[in-house]
């Protein structure tokens, strides 16, 4: 495969509950090294269409490849490819959360001599390692979400496919939770995540997928690396006259708007260009007090999108 080939490619699937039709003719690619999200309202068929991809549902009919590898002709080489995070997801009570990421390392043929140092980079990954001892019929709803995800990753998969990852976790392990998405896309994987909470998406999606009744109607992709546009908030002390123009002169920068004491506006460049107009703007002796991703405009993409029928367009915004 090589890096431009998608890494989950989904052609034309159709599948039915008995008496309900869930998915209908959904074809669409998840680019290699994307975070993406996969949106829609309830029973829009995100949890089927997971359940597809990880091989756990037969389609009536259509084609999916994982990583270049067709599902349901070969559904344990692609288990070793990707890991899966089951909305539902059940962990063995009488375990201790050590022994239930053994199982899962076990499980996915990682090798005898790399398990124990597995389990403990992931318990580490997860803030685990004060719990490996406790049986997870001890732990809370959001320590089994994390020994859960744990498993998911253990075995460093290509494609990691994850149901409504942070329900049940604290505001802090949910910030944690989008640092991690961001360490594992940077080693190398991809993530499709399914979700209801869209400013958690947005801080660290590259791209989105929105699902409505069995069918796609919208892909995007929000920003695939640091370089492309990114709508930035720049939050000031007080409201002041002439930042427009100020930050029109700005390289990178381009429409601002201005909404009192807060300035909206798209740049183009990577962190360190970031700092570069924060710099300028403090040596200039302007009182800012906060530069932030505009996460909203996710959201309000997402709502434009759902009030929307015509299917399976690509845009970027
Ligand atoms: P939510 O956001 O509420 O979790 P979802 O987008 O994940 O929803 P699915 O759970 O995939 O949606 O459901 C898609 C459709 O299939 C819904 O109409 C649902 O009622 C139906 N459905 C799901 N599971 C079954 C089942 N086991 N038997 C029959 N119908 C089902």
């Amino acid at each position: 495969m090589n890096n431009q080939s998608p890494s989950i490619n989904v052609t034309n699937v159709v599948f039915e509950y008995p008496g309900t039709r869930a998915l209908e003719n959904v074809s669409f690619n998840v680019p290699r090294g994307s975070i993406t999200a996969l949106v829609g309202p309830n029973g829009a068929g995100k949890t089927t269409l997971l359940r597809c991809i990880a091989g756990l549902e037969a389609p009536l009919s259509g084609q999916i490849q994982v990583d270049g590898i067709d599902v349901l002709n070969e559904p344990r080489i692609c288990h070793q490819r990707m890991g899966y995070l089951a909305d539902n997801f059940g962990l063995y009570k009488n375990l201790t959360v050590e022994q239930c990421l053994y199982y899962a390392a076990a499980a996915h043929n990682v090798t005898y001599n790399d398990i124990k140092t597995a389990v403990l980079d992931t318990a580490n990954k997860l803030q685990l390692t004060e719990r490996l001892a406790q049986k997870t019929s001890e732990l809370s709803r959001g320590l089994k979400q994390r020994v859960a995800i744990g498993q998911a990753i253990i075995h460093h998969p290509k494609v990691i496919l994850l149901d409504e990852p942070a329900s049940g976790l604290d505001p802090e392990a949910r910030h944690e939770l989008s640092g991690l998405f961001r360490l594992l896309r940077n080693q190398g994987m991809t993530l499709l995540v399914s979700s209801h909470i869209l400013t958690e998406l947005a801080e660290y999606s590259t791209d989105m997928l929105i699902l409505k009744a069995g069918q796609i109607i919208d892909q995007r992709t929000i920003t695939s690396d640091t370089s492309s546009e990114i709508a930035l908030e720049l939050t000031l002390v007080e409201p002041l006259e002439n930042i427009v123009e100020y930050l029109s002169s700005q390289p990178n920068v381009t429409e601002p708007q201005v909404q009192g004491a807060k300035v909206q506006f798209n740049f183009v460049g990577d962190h360190s260009a970031r700092y570069q107009l924060l710099k300028t703007l403090l040596d200039a002796g302007i009182a800012v007090c906060g530069l932030t991703e505009a996460h909203q405009k996710m959201e309000t993409s997402y709502l434009e999108s759902v009030g929307k029928t015509t299917p399976n367009r690509r845009n970027t915004f």
